[in-house]
C-alpha cells in the first residue's frame, strides 16, 4: 500500500539549492513538492560557514568576473566546464542579492556595503559572509521565502529511487519517516538536490544524510555521473575529542589570519607553497599537512596546529563565534588563548550528475533536472571555499526554472506499477533477521578512508574495488530488526546499496585517471598530464548492469593550460594564462 501525491515539479532535497530551485519553480505558477529527508532548517548547508563567492569587488574593486573565473578554472585544474563556469560567475551576485531580498543580513563594511574576506586560492577577497554562519542565515532565509510563498513541503521524508517510464524520469519513491508510509510521488519534473556523499569516508565534515544517494538513484535509471575521482579534502577538520572528528573548522579561520605550524612551530606552508601559504588552494595544504604527518612532524594526536589566537580576543569572537563555541564545547579549548589542532576531513564532491549546460538537466535523463552538490562540472577538481554556495543558489535557481518550463510543456506521466511493487517489496523484504547495516556502513567507511583517500595508487584502489564487491555479497545478509515508524536502521540498511555504488564510481574513475589532478592525487602517477588526462572521466550503467568508465573532451571557452608540465594543483606550477577568448564550441 502507498500514497500517492502527484505535482508539477518535484523537489528532492530541502538545502540551498532545493529550496532555491522551489522558489524559481513556484514563479512559474506550477505545483511545487518539497522533500526532505531532514527537518527544514537541518540541511547540509545550514552547516556552511565561511561564506559565499560573488564578485562585488566591495572590499577591492580590482576584483571582477573575469578574476573569478579564472581562479575557479585554474584552481579547478582545468577540468570545470568552462560554460558552467561563466554562469557561475556572471549569475552569481544577482543571486547575492535575491538573498538579500528574501531577508538574509549579510555583514557589512564601513561604508555599508556586504563584507567581503580572502578565502584560499582566491586572487581578491571575494567571500561575502555572515560571521562563520553564512549557511544558517542564507537557509533561514531562503525557508522564509518558501514560506512566504506557501509552497507545500514534506519533511522527514527519505527518498528510495527515481521512477521512470521509458528515458524519462516521473516523480520518485519514498518512505515518510514519521509513519512509515511509502510514497509515491508522481511529477512532470523532478529537481534532484540531495548534496553530496561525504559520508562513504570515515573521517569527515558531512552530516549523516550524505550518503550519495542523489548519484546512485540517478545512475540507477541511466543518469552519466562525471568527475566522480574528484573528492575534496579539507585540511582542516577537528581531531578531537573522537566524537567531534571531522567536524569542520572553517577556512574563515585561515582567511582571518590563522597560521598552520606543525610539532616544531614551523609554518610548514613555506615548504609547499611560499606564495599562498595558509590561503593555498585546499588540495595544496590537505597534501602538506599529510606529508608533515608522513614526516612525523605532526601532533601526538595526528594533526598540525591551527593557531589564530595571536589576534585580538574581541574580533575572533566577532568573525569566528561558531569555531569559539565549537572548540569550547566540544574539545573544551579557548581558540582565542590557544591553537587549534586540525588534520584533513572527506568534505565536497566536486563530481557527480552529469548535466547539460543549457538547462541544467541531465545528459541522458529526460525530466531530471539538477542541482547543487549533486551536479558535476562546476567546480573542476578543486571546488574553491565559498563556491559551492555560489553554486546551490546559480543552479537552484536554473534548475528550477528549467523543471518548470518542461513541466509547462509536458502531460502528467504516469507511473510504472512494476517499479513501485518491486521497490516497495525490496524495502519490506529488508524487515527481517540478519546482519546489522551499521557495522557494514563503518567498515565501507574505514576501508574508503584507508584506500581511496587523500594519496592514492593502483594497488590500493584495485584492493578497494574487490572490497565493494565483497560488501555487495554481505548486503545479501543484512537484517533490520522493528517496524515502519522512525527506523534509522532501516534507513541505514536502505542506502547502503547507495553508498556501494557511490564509492564503486570514486574508485573506478580514479582507476582509470592515471595522473594528479586537483583533488586527485596517485603517488604513482604524480604529475599532472595535460596530453593524455585533459578529459572528463565519467562512469554509467552498461546494459548488463555492470559500471562502465569512459572519457570526454573538457569544454573550453577561455582558459586553457599553457603549462605541460608541473605538478598535480597550485599556481606555483603553473604559468596562469591570459585570458584568451575562444568560440564557444
Ligand atoms: C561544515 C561545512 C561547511 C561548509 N562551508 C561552506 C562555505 O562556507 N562556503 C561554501 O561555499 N560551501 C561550504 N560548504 C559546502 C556547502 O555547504 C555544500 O556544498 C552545499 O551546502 C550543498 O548544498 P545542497 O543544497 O546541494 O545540498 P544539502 O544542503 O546537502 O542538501 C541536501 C538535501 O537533500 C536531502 N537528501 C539527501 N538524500 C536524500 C534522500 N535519499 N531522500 C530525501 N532527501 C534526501 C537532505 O536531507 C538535504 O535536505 C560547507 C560544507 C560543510 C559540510
Amino acid at each position: 500500500m502507498h500514497k500517492t501525491i502527484e505535482t508539477d515539479v518535484l523537489i528532492i532535497g530541502n538545502g540551498g539549492a532545493g529550496l532555491r530551485a522551489a522558489i524559481e519553480a513556484s514563479k512559474a505558477n506550477l505545483e511545487v513538492m518539497i522533500v526532505g529527508r531532514t527537518l527544514p532548517g537541518k540541511a547540509h548547508t545550514t552547516m556552511a560557514e565561511g561564506g559565499i563567492n560573488a564578485a562585488l569587488g566591495n572590499r577591492d574593486p580590482t576584483d571582477s568576473i573575469d578574476e573569478h573565473f579564472r581562479d575557479t578554472v585554474v584552481e579547478g585544474g582545468f577540468l570545470n566546464d568552462q560554460r558552467l563556469v561563466e554562469i557561475l560567475v556572471n549569475e552569481v551576485p544577482e543571486r547575492v542579492y535575491d538573498l538579500e531580498d528574501f531577508g538574509a543580513v549579510f555583514d557589512r563594511t564601513l561604508d555599508g556595503k556586504i563584507a567581503q574576506r580572502p578565502f584560499g586560492g582566491q586572487s581578491h577577497p571575494r567571500t561575502c559572509y555572515v560571521g562563520d554562519e553564512t549557511g544558517h542565515e542564507m537557509i533561514m532565509a531562503l525557508t522564509e521565502e518558501v514560506r512566504r510563498r506557501d509552497l507545500p513541503h514534506m519533511d522527514e521524508v527519505i527518498v528510495t529511487r527515481l521512477l521512470t517510464v521509458g528515458k524519462r524520469c516521473v516523480g520518485a519513491f519514498g518512505i515518510d519517516m514519521k509513519s512509515g508510509d511509502y510514497l509515491v510521488f508522481r511529477a512532470k519534473a523532478t529537481v534532484l538536490a540531495t548534496g553530496g556523499g561525504g559520508r562513504v569516508y570515515k573521517v569527515t565534515s558531512n552530516p549523516e544524510e550524505a550518503t550519495g544517494d542523489g548519484y546512485s538513484m540517478a545512475y540507477e535509471i541511466g543518469a552519466e555521473l562525471m568527475d566522480m575521482e574528484q573528492v575534496q579534502f579539507h585540511p582542516t577538520g577537528m581531531i578531537f575529542p573522537e566524537s567531534a572528528k571531522g567536524i569542520l573548522v572553517t577556512e574563515a579561520v585561515r582567511g582571518e589570519g590563522g597560521l598552520l605550524k606543525n610539532i616544531e612551530g614551523e609554518r610548514f606552508m613555506a615548504r609547499y607553497n611560499p606564495s599562498q601559504m595558509e590561503l593555498s588552494p585546499r588540495d595544496v595544504v590537505a597534501r602538506s599537512i599529510y606529508s608533515e604527518l608522513q614526516a612525523g612532524r605532526g601532533t601526538p594526536r595526528g594533526g598540525v596546529y591551527l593557531d589564530i589566537s595571536y589576534k585580538e580576543s574581541d574580533q575572533i569572537l566577532k568573525k569566528l563565534p561558531r569555531m569559539v563555541k565549537q572548540f569550547r564545547n566540544f574539545a573544551d579549548l579557548d581558540i582565542t588563548k590557544e591553537p587549534m589542532e586540525v588534520a584533513p576531513t572527506a568534505h565536497h564532491f566536486m563530481g557527480g550528475v552529469r548535466i547539460r549546460v543549457e538547462d541544467n538537466r541531465s545528459t541522458t535523463v529526460e525530466g531530471l533536472y539538477l542541482a547543487g552538490e549533486a551536479e558535476a562540472g562546476v567546480h573542476g577538481g578543486n571546488r574553491l571555499g565559498g563556491n559551492a554556495l555560489a553554486e546551490t543558489q546559480v543552479f537552484g535557481a536554473r534548475a528550477g526554472m528549467f523543471a518548470a518550463k518542461f513541466a509547462r510543456m509536458s502531460t502528467k506521466p504516469g507511473v510504472d506499477r512494476g517499479q513501485v511493487e518491486d521497490e516497495a517489496g525490496r524495502l519490506d523484504s529488508l524487515l527481517r533477521e540478519g546482519s546489522k547495516p551499521q557495522e557494514l556502513r563503518e567498515r565501507i567507511r574505514e576501508m574508503m578512508w584507508q584506500y581511496v583517500g587523500i594519496v592514492r595508487d593502483r594497488e590500493k584502489l584495485h584492493f578497494a574495488l574487490g572490497e565493494i564487491e565483497r560488501f555487495r555479497v554481505e548486503l545479501s545478509q543484512i537484517g533490520v530488526g522493528g517496524g515502519k515508524k522512525y527506523n534509522p536502521e532501516w534507513y541505514d540498511a536502505i542506502v547502503l546499496p547507495h553508498m556501494l555504488a557511490t564509492c564503486e564510481a570514486i574508485i573506478r574513475s580514479a582507476l582509470t585517471r592515471e595522473e594528479s589532478r586537483g583533488a586527485h592525487f596517485r603517488s604513482d602517477f604524480p604529475k599532472r598530464d595535460d596530453d593524455k588526462w585533459f578529459v572528463n572521466v565519467n562512469v554509467r550503467k552498461g546494459s548488463g548492469g555492470e559500471m562502465e568508465v569512459f572519457t570526454t573532451p573538457i569544454v573550453t571557452t577561455k582558459l586553457n593550460p599553457t603549462t605541460r608540465s608541473g605538478g598535480p594543483s597550485g599556481r606555483e606550477n603553473y604559468q596562469i594564462p591570459r585570458l584568451q577568448v575562444r568560440p564557444r564550441p
